[in-house]
């Protein structure tokens, strides 16, 4: 059977050890969306792909495909267009792009391309590696909404999930994960009461672009409510909690 190359950008998912050599990568991919691919030797050799196979890195591969009935694409090179140097050494930064990196993983489907979400990931990356971002865990927290959105599981903020009535602005609001995000007082609320500011604060980070979060200061009470709603809505969706969310209740 013939083989074919395809070189696309990729950021890595996962990567699981296979045999004694080998790793097997699930990447996100600009052309070819969510695949799983083996890396032969990347164990063995770390010269063999030079180092680039590290966690949040934006890598130009090359690939195989075709060859006999092993349908998994074959990681032929794989050269480093950004390592995101800011998240190496930040425990915040690591963890808040672990997250919203499991949640693509979690939430996408296989084979099915969408340059919007990866663009939309390539942008995350880099405003959670820039120096300048104000707030990494309100920055993370947008991007967790965005990424369920594009999924087509968006948490609803603006409106009651229920009835659709506008929720007012500057008012505590009751968030219901069971119900898809907040529910008005008539249609019988929800088991969070959301603070007057993170209520706010939730239709802000909806609205705006990441660069624009990425610049506003949250209070960290604020940001506190906020993740622990989107958590429980997450895991309702998922129907297992996402690990890396324990990594963040650790570092907090
Ligand atoms: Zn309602």
């Amino acid at each position: 059977m013939s083989t074919s190359t395809q070189v696309t950008r990729a950021f890595i998912l996962r990567t699981v050890d296979y045999r004694d050599s080998d790793r097997i990568l699930t990447l996100l991919t600009r052309d070819l969306g969510k695949i799983s691919t083996i890396a032969r030797w990347a164990r063995s050799s770390r010269k063999r792909f030079g180092g680039a196979l590290e966690p949040f890195a934006l890598l130009e591969i090359s690939l195989s495909t075709g060859r006999g009935h092993d349908k998994m694409f074959a990681l032929n090179e794989a050269l480093l267009v950004d390592s995101h140097p800011g998240l190496a050494t930040d425990l915040d930064r690591i963890g808040c792009a672990a997250l919203v990196t499991e949640l693509v993983r979690e939430l996408t489907p296989e084979n099915d391309p969408d340059p919007h979400m990866f663009d939309f990931l390539r942008e995350f990356m880099s405003l959670m590696s820039a120096p300048e971002t104000v707030s990494v865990k309100g920055l993370a927290l947008g991007a967790v909404l965005r990424v369920l959105a594009f999924c087509g599981v968006a948490v609803g903020i603006g409106r009651c999930t229920v009835c659709g009535t506008p929720v007012p602005q500057g008012k505590k609001a009751y968030f219901d994960p069971h119900r898809g995000g907040i529910v008005c007082t008539p249609c019988g609320g929800g088991p969070t009461l959301l603070c007057a500011g993170a209520a706010t604060a939730l239709t802000l980070m909806e609205k705006r672009d990441l660069d624009a979060i990425s610049t506003m200061t949250f209070d960290n009470a604020v940001l506190d409510e906020i993740y622990s709603v989107i958590d429980q809505f997450t895991e309702r969706q998922l129907d297992h909690p996402l690990r890396s969310s324990f990594f963040l209740d650790q570092v907090k």
